[in-house]
């Protein structure tokens, strides 16, 4: 039997499956389930005796055919820009570009999918939204990987009737394509740029620690809180049902660390880089436009890279209101983003806190891999740390000066 046309195409994929779920969809025979592996991640698990050899999951898989998926176009107009809604602006993880396209696509009465938090803020997943206030929970960049269900069938039956606008990872707007058989013209597609997701359990870990030691459920949360605007430091922050409240540096959470030492292992060699994206629309937090002498402006609060690759794309962005944009056509050029070109590295400390993770979980893990300065600054309160850090950097850089 030719592996090509049969389940081991997509198992034999092995650590480059980037986890979109499509294979579990689209099978005939129900021959996958999703496994997940030793960290939480999840694969496509087979049930060889059931498969026919019908070759339809390696037909559809976006890893197996990640060149025949890419759009034709890329890149066709390159923007700046923020909300010039202050709420919208400060509820995004960026500019707040995806609300704006949000609401383009309701006034053409539309629908809306991308990820929110489910089980308790524990895991991510997809839902669709037929009005503005259903993408509030959307909105807000959340760093583990998001599960999939049913949402390509989902999407699917809703296109029947009106436009959509599906918005994920480059890999999951690819297994969308790829499911519909190409993209419909009623549908909109939106990515960013990724650098890739760290594991479910690594959120569902933090959460459970948290809420043991505030004794109460989590009743909202967000990993790119602005109390201290759009840079430097993305801030977790969570509040509890009892009204207490936690916020720390993303990056010095549990959740932070595996974000940066455990990502899906497909992320390190993402298949739907730079010009290989299936989008309408990829957008971005545009970090390169901080301190460039040839950019003109910036929001404190946030300002999206909105880089347009189909002339679908081009016509929904003109279709947009109350978000300021101008051309940085020339930046781009200059610099592309790193995360637009290149794949996350493996973090030099990847084996031996994965080890960790499996053996003592999460919180376990970092506690064993944390220095003495890090445990110490846990117990500094958060503005104390913040303002500390922009008085250092100001010493910093006046010393170097002079
Ligand atoms: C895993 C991950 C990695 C990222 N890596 C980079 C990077 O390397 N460089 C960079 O510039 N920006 C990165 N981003 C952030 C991205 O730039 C911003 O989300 C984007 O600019 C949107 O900004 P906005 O202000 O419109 O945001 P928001 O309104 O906050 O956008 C939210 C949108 O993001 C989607 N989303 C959020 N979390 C997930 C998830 N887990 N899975 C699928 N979709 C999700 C939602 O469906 C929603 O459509 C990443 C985001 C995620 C989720
Ligand atoms: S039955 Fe077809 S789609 Fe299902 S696993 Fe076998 S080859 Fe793939
Ligand atoms: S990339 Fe998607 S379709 Fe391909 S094997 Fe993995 S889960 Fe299945
Ligand atoms: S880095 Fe690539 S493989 Fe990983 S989630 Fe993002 S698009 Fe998918």
């Amino acid at each position: 039997m030719d592996s090509k046309s049969d389940y081991r195409a997509c198992v034999d994929l092995g650590t480059d499956c980037c986890g979109c779920e499509l294979c579990i969809e689209v099978c005939p025979r129900g021959v996958f389930s999703a496994a997940r592996d030793s960290v939480g991640f999840f694969y496509p698990k087979a049930e060889a005796e059931k498969c026919i050899s019908c070759g339809l999951c390696s037909r559809k898989c976006p890893v197996i055919n990640s060149k025949n998926l890419a759009e034709s176009t890329h890149n066709i107009g390159v923007f700046a820009g923020w909300s010039t809604d202050e709420d919208t602006l400060m509820k995004s993880s960026s500019g707040g570009l995806f609300s704006a396209l949000a609401k383009a696509v309701f006034a053409e009465n539309g629908k809306v999918a991308g990820a929110v938090y489910s089980e308790g803020f524990k895991a991510v997943e997809f839902f669709i939204a037929d009005n503005y206030s259903g993408i509030e929970a959307m909105r807000g960049s959340k760093y583990v990987q998001g599960r999939k269900s049913d949402i390509y069938r989902r999407v699917k039956t809703e296109l029947k009737n009106c436009p959509v606008l599906f918005c994920g990872t480059p890999c999951e707007v690819a297994a969308l394509v790829s499911y519909l058989g190409g993209a419909p013209e009623n549908l909109y597609t939106c990515d960013f740029l990724c650098y890739g997701p760290t594991t479910e359990a690594a959120l569902s870990q933090t959460v459970e620690h948290l809420e043991r030691k505030y004794r109460s459920r989590i009743a909202a949360l967000t990993m790119r809180n602005k109390r201290f605007g759009w840079t430097p430091k993305y801030i977790f922050k969570c509040v509890f049902s009892n009204g207490k409240s936690y916020e720390n540096f993303f990056g010095n959470m549990p959740i932070g660390t595996a974000f940066t030492s455990l990502k899906r292992p497909s992320c390190h060699s993402c298949k739907f880089k730079d010009n290989m994206r299936a989008s309408d629309i990829t957008m971005a937090d545009y970090w390169d436009i901080i301190g460039n002498s040839e950019a003109v402006e910036y929001n404190k609060n946030g300002t999206s890279l909105v880089i347009v690759n189909t002339l679908k794309g081009k016509q929904l962005f003109e279709k947009i209101e109350d978000f300021y944009s101008f051309s940085t056509e020339q930046l781009f050029a200059q610099k592309k983003p790193k995360a637009l070109v290149s794949c996350a590295p493996v973090s030099p400390s990847r084996g031996p806190f994965e080890g960790k993770f499996v053996k003592m979980g999460l919180i376990e893990a970092v506690r064993a891999s944390k220095s003495v300065k890090s445990k110490l600054m846990e117990h500094v309160p958060l503005p104390i740390k913040y303002y500390g850090l922009k008085l250092l950097a100001k010493v910093r850089s006046f010393r170097d000066r002079g």
